[in-house]
């Protein structure tokens, strides 16, 4: 094992403390190209976990994977002109496709080869809108072809110049679902109903609550006609954005002809709706749940969710406590538990140590005082309210142990939830706003009047933006009647924070 570092407090450099936490888990690591990243074991173990989850909610409603290719032709992206516009900036182009000998020693002993320059570059998708949906107009000619269902896991590429492990990366996975329909409603309801889907994963998986809502015309998606996300609060109070769901309309079918004949025996275009969520959930799940110790993992999605730590003092021992821990392991892992057992010649406290950053949620320990009680000592990562490690009776660990990672699974999602309402203010005044934006931050509720202008405003004054006009569930018992910045009548909540 590597010398374990101390990872920095959280409370003096949150940002230091977030990436001690990942290199401490051995979750991700930078890599040799700038803007990129390496997803260890560990932290894509996590990505897989919740990869089967949705996709188990993305074909319950409906919906069947496909693949489409990581190029896409240049001009296919100029043919939505919002669209282009929102991804210029960050878009990857392919010029040739072979490298020749220049015939000089060294790194740049190979170039381009001019002769093999594309008549037409191709951009590294940054989305797939355009290249599902040249498809799509082949695909569909009738209403009998309606709804259209689908979603691609892949990797997109939007450059960046900074780097922030799971959260900013040049490169990143995530799926991206595509659908066509019949009606605008139709389109409407399965947006809503993908959001729906989003919220139901991060509360009851990720152990992460969330806001939904609309996006305002300056934040939604580049040729959407709206956007709806799912909103998160970190624990160094500011919003990440952990999904969207866009209804787009008609332009992508406009842009590509995807037309069909409807029942009438009419021609419409169809109504378009993409949806997405990415790794970055990874770095949500780090933000919500960790500690000064190190990674905090909810057990659904925990790539280990018991250790067992055998404990000895001599070779007699360690035969009795790891022959007991390893029928405890078989136990568990019989009813459905990801276990493993650490057998390496270490002191416990190391072990525990590790562990911890590892952010597995429960630990067993068996010591030869254990064994004649028969019993193992179970220990929280977050210990609860009552403290302490508590003991279990062998007979009894495969049937508690699931309902002890249950137990830990709930209580993680209320301790978040606690915290984001804890650092939410609502009904705000333009001073009110002021302080709590240069001071802790968090989600700051008020009236908006619906200009651009206001928003413009508030984000060069306070690097705050709406995170979502919310959604009746999520909106204040007394609705605002005045913005809060301007004053002018209010057309709705906003809900404004500084964001990831
Ligand atoms: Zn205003």
């Amino acid at each position: 094992m590597a010398h374990a570092e101390k990872i920095t407090p959280r409370s003096q450099d949150f940002s230091e403390w977030y990436n001690d936490v990942i290199m401490q888990a051995q979750l991700a690591d930078y890599s040799p190209v700038r803007g990129c990243m390496v997803i260890r074991p560990l932290g894509y173990r996590i990505w897989e976990l919740m990869q089967r989850a949705l996709d188990d909610m993305f074909k319950a409603t409906g919906h069947q994977n496909a693949y489409f290719p990581l190029f896409i032709p240049e001009s296919f992206l100029a043919k939505e002109a919002e669209h282009v516009e929102g991804f210029a900036k960050e878009v990857a182009v392919v010029t040739h496709t072979r490298l020749r000998a220049t015939g000089k020693a060294g790194a740049a002993a190979v170039e381009p080869d001019p002769a093999s320059e594309l008549e037409e570059p191709l951009v590294v998708r940054p989305t797939s809108e355009t290249i599902i949906y040249a498809m799509f107009a082949k695909w569909i000619q009738s209403y009998r072809d309606l709804p259209l269902l689908m979603n691609q896991w892949c990797n997109i590429v939007r450059w960046e110049l900074r780097t922030r492990l799971f959260l900013r990366t040049t490169e990143f996975l995530w799926q991206e679902g595509h659908t066509a329909h019949a009606t605008e409603a139709d389109a409407e309801a399965e947006a809503r109903q993908m959001l729906g889907v989003y919220r139901q994963f991060q509360e009851e998986w990720v152990a992460m609550p969330v806001l939904t809502g609309r996006k305002t015309e300056s934040e939604k998606f580049a040729g959407a006609l709206r956007t709806y996300a799912v909103e998160a609060l970190m624990q160094d109070n500011k919003a990440l954005q952990a999904g969207t769901s866009h209804n787009l309309g008609q332009n992508f079918a406009r842009a590509f002809n995807v037309q069909y004949q409807t029942a009438a025996g009419g021609l419409d275009f169809v109504w378009n709706t993409s949806w997405g969520v990415s790794t970055r959930m990874i770095g949500g799940l780090i933000m919500t749940h960790s500690d000064d110790n190190g990674l905090v993992a909810p057990p659904r999605l925990a790539p280990i969710q018991v250790v067992i730590v055998p404990i000895w003092k001599n070779d007699e021992e360690r035969g009795q406590v790891s022959g007991v821990g390893g029928q405890v392991k078989d136990a568990l892992a019989k009813a459905g538990v990801r276990v493993e057992m650490d057998l390496r010649d270490l002191k416990p406290g190391a072990k525990y140590f590790d562990w911890e950053a590892k952010g597995v949620p429960l630990r067993l320990e068996v010591g030869p005082r254990d064994v004649a009680a028969g019993q193992v000592m179970a220990a929280r990562r977050v210990k609860p309210a009552a403290g302490g490690k508590a003991p279990l009776a062998l007979a009894d660990v495969a049937a508690a142990v699931p309902k002890l990672l249950d137990e830990i699974q709930r209580e993680l999602f209320e301790a978040a939830k606690a915290r984001r309402e804890a650092n939410s203010i609502r009904g705000v005044t333009r001073t009110q706003f002021l302080e709590f934006m240069n001071g802790p931050g968090g989600f700051a509720y008020g009236g908006f009047c619906g200009s651009g202008d206001c928003e413009a405003q508030i984000k060069t004054e306070t690097a705050a933006t709406i995170r979502v006009l919310p959604d009746p569930e999520f909106q204040s018992p007394e609705q605002p009647r005045t913005c809060m910045w301007c004053g002018k009548p209010s057309v709705a909540e906003a809900v404004w924070a500084q964001a990831y």
